[in-house]
């Protein structure tokens, strides 16, 4: 049975939007050198704001802000004095939850649901977190003393701008280090509103610095000699390059990039959770997730009734106005993403995979796509190894769990993994033999601060959250 759902739009209101944004340098919203460009509300088209661009002479304005609140303020600080900080920092955060949600949804194009309850709780729990780390460095097991890297230059990516950003900002500031960090093109605006947020918590000048721009930016900001140490999440591809510029530096650096997690369902798994696992795990945040369940492994006996539970719950998906607080699956982030995601759907379909996508009326301004999910998909379909970072499920079979390991692991990727099953000990076997930095039982796409979270093979390597999150910015 269908329900109808009246609209329950979130008010804009309670967002500010300015018409135009500057960078934040030294503690002030500086004009950018660069050619301005426009953030686009994803779900509209309606242009948000102007953001500025950062060229090479404002990242070296960044850099050099950073350096000094570096050398000057926050390497003297105590761990419990800059502690103090990032607690406030986290209390703003849960003050202005809502501001952060809804602005974080207009411009990602991401449901209120998931920015109000997900994205924004986690943010603030980072920064508690962390907070909590700042004066016990010398027991987090790297050393009697360790120190901080510097200066450390951040790149982040358009699919969770606000919990990268935290990822990235709050375990740097703990263990001393000042940042510059460069947001996606596409979804600026809650970095700077956390710049606001860093002024109105007193945070000194140049501890945080935030310079926006393309990819051109972040190419400056990584080949920066002033940057003691380069974090970036994305694309493998972007990796790769950064990795190519850092060879041969002193700078440390931090890479977590693509995924094609298996998301595996056994026989014995209670199969309606495991159809609401499968759909949070590929549908969560339109696909646009590094760890999502986006190959899907069902046992061969339950395939049929897998895939009929899955369809008619796909069919109960809300998709449409990201600020709808009845919304399941929002605006896909870009014209660009969009325009992958049909090319590689139509690679699928020429490849010979069958094509169902969930009946649903999608509105006609914005970008959008049908939650889809793709059957008769072989190991050698593109769909079934390229990331498409969209809503679209790759199906396969199975008949043991060692061919499940077989081709769960088969992929140049490594970040997660799912396994369903009523055994522990078919859990704790599988665990042991899927090479994923993640392996979720039971559940999917849990995030915690204290569970560290990273890749094996072209997903990267480093470790962010947890204590071993901590690793990256210290020099020991
Ligand atoms: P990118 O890897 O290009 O973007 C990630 C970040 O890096 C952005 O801030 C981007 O800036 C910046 N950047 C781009 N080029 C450079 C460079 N040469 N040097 C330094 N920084 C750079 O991802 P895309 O947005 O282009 O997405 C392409 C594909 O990547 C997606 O379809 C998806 O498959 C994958 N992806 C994976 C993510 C993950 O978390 N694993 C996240 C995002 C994308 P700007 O956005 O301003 O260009």
């Amino acid at each position: 049975m269908a329900f109808e759902y009246a609209p329950a739009p979130e008010s804009r209101s309670v967002v500010d939007l300015r018409s135009s944004y500057g960078l934040f340098v030294n503690g002030e919203f500086v004009d950018g050198s660069g050619h301005a460009f426009k953030s686009v509300s994803p779900a509209t088209e309606e242009v948000l704001a102007e953001m500025a661009e950062a060229t090479a002479d404002d990242v070296d304005k960044a850099v050099a802000a950073a350096r000094r609140a570096y050398t000057r303020t926050w390497s003297k600080m105590s761990g419990a004095e800059r502690a103090k900080y990032l607690y406030r920092i986290a209390r703003i955060i849960q003050e202005r939850s809502r501001e952060l949600a809804v602005l974080e949804s207009l411009d990602n194009g991401k449901p209120i649901r998931e920015s109000r309850d997900v994205d924004v709780p986690l943010v603030a729990a980072y920064f508690f977190y962390y907070a909590g780390w700042a004066d016990k460095l010398h027991h987090s097991g790297f050393g009697a003393d360790p120190q901080p890297h510097g200066v450390a230059g951040q790149i982040i990516p358009w699919n969770f701008p606000l919990l990268m950003l935290a990822w990235k900002i709050a375990p740097a500031l703990a263990c001393g280090n000042t940042v510059v960090l460069k947001p996606a093109e596409t979804t600026s605006l809650t970095a700077l509103l956390f710049a606001e947020i860093c002024q109105q918590a007193d945070l000194p000048s140049g501890v945080v610095n935030i310079v926006t721009g393309a990819g051109e930016t972040g190419q400056a900001l990584v080949a920066h000699p002033g940057i003691d140490k380069v974090a970036f999440t994305g694309s493998t591809e972007v990796g790769k390059a950064i990795a190519r510029t850092v060879a041969g530096t002193s700078k440390s650096v931090t890479l977590e990039l693509g995924g094609k997690a298996a998301n595996i369902v056994f026989d014995d798994a209670p199969l309606d959770q495991a159809v609401e696992g499968i759909v949070n795990g590929i549908f969560f945040n339109q696909g646009h997730v590094c760890c999502a369940g986006s190959r899907l492994l069902v046992q061969e006996s339950v395939y049929d009734e897998v895939l009929m539970r899955l369809k008619r719950r796909m069919a109960t998906l809300r998709i449409g106005d990201p600020l709808d607080k009845n919304t399941d699956v929002g605006a896909i982030n870009s014209a660009e993403q969009l325009a992958r995601i049909r090319e590689l759907s139509e690679v699928g379909e020429a490849e010979g995979a069958e094509r169902w996508s969930a009946p649903c009326k999608l509105p006609d301004r914005g970008f959008w796509f049908a939650p889809t999910v793709f059957t008769g998909v072989t190991q050698a379909h593109r769909i079934a190894r390229e990331e498409i970072f969209g809503p679209v499920l790759s199906v396969l079979t199975f008949r043991t769990p060692a061919e499940a390991i077989e081709k769960a692991n088969n992929t140049p990727y490594g970040l997660s993994a799912g396994v369903w099953t009523d055994k522990g000990s078919r859990i704790l076997w599988m665990a042991d033999r899927l090479r994923a930095g993640v392996v979720w039982a039971n559940t999917f796409n849990r995030f915690d601060p204290t569970s560290p979270f990273g890749g094996y093979k072209e997903s990267g390597y480093g470790r962010e959250g947890g204590r071993h999150g901590l690793e990256a910015y210290l020099a020991h």
